[in-house]
């Protein structure tokens, strides 16, 4: 993703307007990320300022990440917004650097996804997940393992009971 700002190079005060859609590749975002299912479209504008160029504007994308308690595919609307000073004479490090007159700005937004990505998902509020023992997703009905916490109090009578079981 690259705005040409050669129009307003000279323009103090100019601005230029983009409008992009790019497909990104998940495996840059990986592991959160398991693909993108649409491109990531982003607009905005460019301004000229005293010589140092302002790029704002916004974006979105759909993504696809796992429900964090049964790895169910989950999709994820990702919206983001765009501020960034871009320089062709840097000298301070938290401002973005560019040569000749077009902008990169494709890490800016891989960043911005990024930071909009939740922690984790889940599927449904009340997802129950997969059981611990067996791996059987709980959504789908309950299995015959048992989960519950176990009193050490009566672990040694479990232990008796589970040695007549295989005798
Ligand atoms: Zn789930
Ligand atoms: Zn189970």
């Amino acid at each position: 993703m690259f705005v040409d700002i050669s129009e307003i190079m000279m323009i103090k005060g100019g601005n230029v307007s983009f409008d992009f859609s790019e497909n990104f590749d998940a495996k840059d975002f990986m592991p959160d990320v398991n693909k993108f299912l649409s491109p990531v479209s982003v607009k905005g504008t460019v301004t000229n300022i005293k010589g140092d160029f302002h790029l704002k504007g916004n974006g979105k994308t759909v993504v696809e990440m796992s429900c964090s308690r049964c790895l169910k595919p989950v999709n994820v609307d990702i919206e983001f917004e765009l501020d960034e000073i871009f320089s062709n004479k840097s000298k301070e490090e938290e401002v973005e650097t560019f040569t000749g007159n077009t902008i990169e700005f494709s890490s800016v937004v891989k960043k911005c996804i990024l930071l909009n990505l939740p922690m984790k998902v889940l599927c449904d509020e009340d997802c129950k997940g997969l059981c611990p023992v067996c791996g059987k997703d709980l959504n789908e009905g309950d299995c015959e393992c048992d989960t519950t916490y176990i009193n050490p109090k009566f672990e040694s009578l479990r232990s008796l009971f589970k040695v007549d079981e295989e005798v």
